[in-house]
């Protein structure tokens, strides 16, 4: 891999421009690095490209992913579609369309058609979680757990690069019907003085910190208002350390940014970036441990959360190192997700026992600080899930499972169980355990 070079001869400097450039399956033949794979795996990148959002920006190309590792290197799967990744029968339907010179019309007729058979929208997302202000549906929300909001602000709706894995890949692919977001600030605002029960605001996308600060403030500055007080934390979901750590460090308004992040904190606000790193590779470079050092300045706490994904991370050294390496650097390791029930599941899954044993076996290699991170846990409809572990109750093997976070907030932290099934990879593939008919939450 290059050695950041340029960040190394002084671009830490706030305001110098830093060569920009996205890739989208537009023009992903123009990646210069791509030359080196053969032609079949080129053509594989850009019938999947079709299907499932794709961008990645030169800075990710040049210093993240190690070519010379390539197709093996985590970071190079986290954002490059693989073949793999669609089911045989939609790879083959969309490379004909391609072979035979398909109009962009028909290309994504095609594509539309696919992505409604992906679950676009898991755990009820679009339909159980809308909020409401009198008769009005409060598009851009969700109101799933009673203290925190889940906001996606318009502008945020999009990413620096987009990760393979991604459950909000509908966001991405153009399609308006899949959307979910809002320009209204005023309701936001409106709704979280109607509900003194909220604590937690959870601003997400996309990534809001593609937005300019001054957008960001338009969101943020308001929470300050006496009339907001219940609101007591802010939560903004991001994976610019990865992608585009220079968003705190050298663009433009990256000062501007951080003076709004000590305003919250200093007004009293809890401010938590909650930062998603899948592989320890993400913050090995000089320009991310400044970004972090400059974030931290500011007051705001960093937390991390990922899901753990064969091809990846499916690995227990790969979490306990970067779980050690974030408590190094002053991060708090948060959640482990199982991935979700939606777009290339089939490339990312694992065996749920699988999970409990990569996080079993990484929680053991580190102290206690390490030890925050809760998982694995699936974002079900009924809630947060996660799997405790396997054993044996009685002569019958089962999986012990709790809410960490459910609709109804009497559900959490009850131990349940289900059959063991060495197979299943998601909630709605397990059964009670001890003949029982139903769990206790599906009354
Ligand atoms: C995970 C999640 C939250 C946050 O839950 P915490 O337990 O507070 O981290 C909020 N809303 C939704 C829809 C979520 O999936």
């Amino acid at each position: 891999m290059r050695l950041q070079t340029e960040v190394a001869r002084g671009l830490f400097t706030p305001g110098d421009p830093v060569p920009f450039r996205v890739y989208t399956h537009r023009n992903l033949d123009q990646i210069p690095q791509l030359q080196s794979l053969s032609k079949e795996q080129r053509f594989g990148i850009r019938v999947v490209a079709q299907v499932l959002p794709f961008r990645v920006n030169q800075y990710v190309v040049d210093e993240l992913i190690d070519w010379d590792d390539v197709p093996d290197d985590p970071i190079f799967r986290l954002v490059f579609p693989q073949r793999e990744m669609l089911a045989p029968e939609h790879f083959t339907r969309i490379a004909d369309l391609l072979l035979s010179g398909a109009d962009q019309v028909t290309l994504k007729q095609t594509a539309d058609t696919i992505h409604r058979a992906l679950n676009p929208h898991p755990a009820g997302q679009m339909t159980r979680n809308v909020p409401r202000i009198g008769n009005e549906f409060l598009t851009g929300a969700q109101h799933k757990y009673r203290e925190t909001l889940l906001f996606f602000p318009r502008q945020g709706q999009t990413c620096h690069s987009y990760c393979t894995f991604c459950f909000r890949w509908a966001q991405f692919v153009q399609n308006k019907e899949l959307q979910i977001a809002t320009r209204e600030v005023a309701t936001l605002h409106e709704y979280l003085q109607s509900h003194t029960e909220v604590t937690d605001l959870l601003v997400t996308g996309g990534d809001p910190m593609v937005m300019k600060s001054s957008r960001l403030a338009e969101y943020l500055r308001p929470l300050m208002d006496p009339a907001l007080e219940h609101v007591r934390t802010i939560r903004i979901g991001t994976k610019a350390l990865t992608f585009w750590p220079h968003r705190f460090v050298t663009d433009r308004d990256a000062d501007h940014v951080l003076r709004l992040f000590s305003e919250l904190v200093r007004s009293g606000k809890h401010v938590a970036l909650m930062a998603h790193f899948e592989h320890g590779r993400e913050i090995e470079g000089p320009i991310v441990r400044e970004a972090v050092r400059r974030i931290r300045d500011t007051g705001v706490i960093i937390r991390t959360q990922a899901p753990v994904l064969r091809h990846i991370n499916d690995d227990a050294a790969v979490w306990s190192s970067m779980w050690q390496t974030q408590v190094e650097m002053g991060m708090v390791p948060y959640y482990m997700f199982v991935e979700r029930d939606t777009g290339a599941r089939r490339y990312f899954e694992l065996p749920l026992e699988r999970t409990w044993e990569i996080y079993r076996d990484a929680i053991q290699r580190v102290s206690g600080l390490g030890r925050t991170a809760r998982g694995p846990s699936m974002s079900a409809d009924p809630g947060k899930v996660e799997l405790q572990g396997v054993t044996d109750i009685r002569g019958e093997r089962v999986f012990a499972l709790r809410f960490i976070q459910a609709r109804n907030p009497d559900w959490v932290q009850r131990p349940f169980f289900a059959q063991y099934d060495p197979r299943a990879t998601w909630l709605d593939q397990l059964r009670p355990a001890f003949g029982e008919q139903k769990f206790f939450f599906e009354d």
